[in-house]
């Protein structure tokens, strides 16, 4: 395939051929605005990741909560109570808990009640909870877990509003439409939490490839929609331009969450506001129909299922593993077989996602093959 042809089945056709231009007749002075970009050297620095084996501290299997038909956000009428689901987020929780949280929102104000039981207190309850609060609810969380035994503090934590959320084979024409409603409102909202403590991040991330890459190559993100225009698009970087030993490397700007300290503000905030929290384990519909609470928001996630049989529902599993923290190394990377993202409680390695699978167990095999990707990738870089 010609890199004409790569761009054009990435999806980056339009985009790099606008971007060509711009690229060859102003490589200067683009890039010498960048405080990256170093005179001497030549090329934009970019410091290295410290790989060995010895430097893994944490390694992790969550599972993504994934219907193929997308997140289901519905009001159901059962008995006394008024459900109002919203759970089912694949591998975009994080980036689409606050658009699918408003849409529920939307839900429960066709409701009229003010004191709302709310299950669940991983990344989408949480913001969902904060919605209602603002829209002055009394709200109570009712929980099995707390962060950070929760899915949500077992993800990479980066924007991939369309990352898994449902495959478009399955998902009605409409959902397109839902999800850009929630993708957009989630995009806005996490721009107001820029400076607060370092909760939300805007980062450089690179995609860096020695030969075309292939659908199984990097992380297997599987972004299945897109919106033109809404998060900067990639650039792709010439040969001189970058330390890397690679032909095909683009650059753009990505945002990440830091996610002990984000989950720790929000659900603060919203005891701060006087919100309710009960560690509670809902097995059945009787104990749902036993809570004081007459409208009920379902933020359960994969534990939706059992509860609410939910055979669409499965897991896609997901292993990390985390590196000790490095400061100065500020950027995410994608290459053949593996990618990673620096957050502030480390540097987090992944690259797989695995349908169906229940395990939990992390494969250290897998952990040291994504290390020896990286240093491969290291070693060959100019310092
Ligand atoms: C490896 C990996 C990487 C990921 N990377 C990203 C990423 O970069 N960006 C992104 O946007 N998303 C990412 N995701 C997806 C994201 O993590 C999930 O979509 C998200 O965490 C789902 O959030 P949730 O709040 O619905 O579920 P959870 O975090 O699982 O929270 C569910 C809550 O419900 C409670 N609960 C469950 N069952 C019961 C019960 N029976 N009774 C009472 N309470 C119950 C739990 O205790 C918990 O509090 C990733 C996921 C994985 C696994």
């Amino acid at each position: 395939m010609k890199r004409r042809d790569f761009l054009a089945a990435a999806g980056l056709g339009g985009v790099a051929l606008a971007t060509q231009g711009l690229a060859s007749c102003a490589t200067g002075p683009k890039l010498y605005a960048d405080k990256t970009y170093n005179i001497s050297r030549g090329y934009q620095f970019i410091p290295k990741l410290k790989l060995s084996k010895d430097r893994i501290i944490k390694e992790t299997v969550g599972l993504r909560p994934f219907r193929p038909s997308g997140p289901r956000i519905e009001k159901v009428q059962l008995g006394n109570k008024t459900i109002v689901h919203n759970y089912g987020h694949g591998g975009s929780g994080w980036s689409l808990s606050w658009g699918t949280g408003n849409l529920a929102r939307n839900l429960v104000k066709e409701t009229y009640e003010k004191k709302i039981a709310l299950l669940g207190c991983g990344t989408v309850g949480i913001a969902t909870a904060t919605l209602l609060q603002e829209s002055g609810y009394e709200v109570t969380i009712y929980t099995k877990d707390l962060p950070p035994n929760v899915t949500s503090n077992l993800a990479t934590g980066t924007w991939s509003p369309a990352s898994r959320v449902c495959d478009k084979a399955k998902a009605t024409p409409e959902f397109e439409t839902v999800w850009e409603d929630a993708t957009r409102f989630s995009f806005r909202r996490l721009q107001m939490m820029l400076g607060v403590d370092d909760i939300v991040q805007w980062t450089d991330e690179y995609s860096v490839h020695k030969s075309i890459p292939t659908s199984t190559d990097g992380n297997g993100g599987k972004e299945v929609f897109h919106i033109e225009g809404l998060a900067p698009n990639w650039n792709e970087i010439s040969r001189k331009d970058h330390p890397f030993k690679a032909d095909l490397v683009r650059k753009r700007s990505n945002m990440i969450f830091n996610i002990p300290s984000y989950l720790n503000f929000h659900l603060n905030n919203f005891l701060l506001r006087g919100g309710k929290l009960k560690i509670q384990e809902i097995k059945t519909l009787e104990e749902i129909d036993a809570l004081p609470e007459k409208v009920v928001v379902n933020c359960m996630g994969l534990g939706a299922k059992s509860v609410f049989n939910d055979e669409e529902i499965m897991p896609v599993s997901g292993q990390l593993a985390c590196l000790i923290p490095q400061t100065e190394v500020n950027y995410k990377l994608t290459t053949q077989g593996a990618y990673f993202i620096t957050r502030k409680d480390g540097i987090y390695l992944g690259g797989n996602g695995i349908d169906g699978s229940w395990d939990t167990t992390p494969k250290r095999e897998l952990t040291e093959k994504w290390i020896d990707i990286l240093i491969d990738l290291m070693k060959d870089m100019k310092g």
